[in-house]
C-alpha cells in the first residue's frame, strides 16, 4: 500500500521562478544536494504509431488519459550537485533528431553553468535523444566529463551485429553510438560499468532493462527523500502509469520492459522516491501515486 500522505510530507522547495520549459532549467534543493532539470526541447509524440496496448483499446486508454493522438513530450536531462561535484544524467538529442531538440547547451548555460564545469556524465541508456547532445562536429562538448555508460548497454550498441531485433526508427543508434562516444573513448573519458559501481557515496545505479537491454536508472540519496532518474522507463505517463501493460516501439524487448515498468512503479510508490523522468512534461520530476487501475503521476518542482 503506498502512503500518500508521506509521499506529500517533505516536498522539494522550489526556486523561482516557477518550472518552465521556456526558462530551459528549474533547480531546486534537497537534503545536501541541488538538482537542476534541464529542457533539450519539445517534440511530437504519435501515440498511434508509438504506443503498443496489446488487447487494451490506445483510444479508450488516451481518452481517459484526456489526451489526443498528438501527444506534446518533453526531453529532459538533470544535473546534480552536491556541493563538490557536477553530474549531468543524459545529454539530450543534439542535432540528431527533431529541430525542436538540442537545447540542453543553452539551458545548462541559462542554468548558470558551462559545460566544462560537468565533472561526470551518466547515459541512461544509448538512444539519440539522451546521447546526441555528447558531440557536436566530432568535437566533445563536455570537455573534462568523464561518461559512464552501463556495460550492457555498450556491449549492446556498440558490439551487437544483429541489427533486427531493434525498431527501425532506432536502427541508427548503432551509428550514433560509436560517433557521439568518439571523441571521449579517444581521449580515454569513457568508462563502461557494472552494477557494483556507485559515485561520491551517493549514487547508485539502477538496472531497469526492456527499453533497450542496458537501460539503467541511477539512485540519488539526499539526505531525505531518495530521487530516481528513471530513463524512458514511460513515455507518456498518463497512459504507461495507469496501464503499465503499455509498451512503445523503441522497446527492444518489450516483456521485459513491462515488467520492469510494474516492479518500478511498486517501489518507487512504496518509497514515496521522487522520480526524474525523461520524457515527463517539464521538469520531468514527480511522486508515483496509486490509483484505482494501476498508478498516477503526481508532479513536484
Ligand atoms: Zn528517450
Amino acid at each position: 500500500m503506498c502512503d500518500d500522505s508521506l509521499s506529500v510530507s517533505l516536498p522539494p522547495v522550489p526556486e523561482s521562478p516557477p518550472a518552465s520549459a521556456e526558462a530551459g532549467f528549474h533547480r531546486f534543493h534537497i537534503g545536501r544536494m541541488t538538482i537542476t532539470a534541464l529542457c533539450d526541447g519539445h517534440f511530437p509524440l504519435y501515440a498511434q504509431d508509438i504506443l503498443r496496448s496489446g488487447e487494451s483499446p490506445l483510444d479508450k486508454l488516451l481518452m481517459e488519459a484526456r489526451l489526443g493522438n498528438v501527444v506534446p513530450s518533453h526531453v529532459n536531462a538533470f544535473l546534480i550537485e552536491d556541493g563538490q561535484h557536477r553530474i549531468l544524467i543524459d545529454t539530450g538529442a543534439g542535432e540528431l533528431q527533431d529541430a525542436t531538440l538540442g537545447r540542453l547547451g543553452a539551458s545548462l548555460i541559462s542554468a548558470g553553468h558551462q559545460p566544462a564545469d560537468v565533472d561526470i556524465l551518466l547515459v541512461t541508456h544509448l538512444h539519440a535523444d539522451h546521447i546526441g547532445g555528447l558531440t557536436r562536429h566530432g568535437e566533445a562538448v563536455f570537455p573534462r566529463a568523464v561518461v559512464y555508460v552501463p556495460h550492457e548497454e555498450a556491449a549492446f550498441w556498440l558490439e551487437a551485429s544483429d541489427r533486427d531485433i531493434v525498431d527501425p526508427s532506432v536502427r541508427a543508434t548503432f551509428d550514433h553510438a560509436h560517433r557521439m562516444l568518439a571523441p571521449y573513448v579517444a581521449d580515454g573519458r569513457c568508462r563502461w560499468f557494472g552494477s557494483e559501481t556507485s559515485w561520491y557515496g551517493c549514487l547508485t545505479p539502477e538496472w531497469l532493462p526492456g527499453h533497450t537491454r542496458g537501460h539503467t536508472g541511477y539512485r540519488l540519496q539526499t539526505g531525505e527523500r531518495d530521487i530516481v532518474f528513471c530513463g524512458d522507463l514511460f513515455h507518456v505517463a498518463a497512459v504507461q502509469l495507469a496501464e503499465p501493460e503499455v509498451t512503445v516501439c523503441y522497446d527492444s524487448e518489450p516483456m521485459q520492459a513491462k515488467a520492469t515498468r510494474q516492479a518500478f512503479l511498486a517501489e518507487a510508490c512504496r518509497r514515496g522516491d521522487i522520480v526524474g523522468a525523461a520524457h515527463a512534461p517539464f521538469p520531468g520530476l514527480g511522486h508515483i501515486h496509486k490509483s484505482a487501475r494501476g498508478y498516477v503521476w503526481h508532479p513536484v518542482g
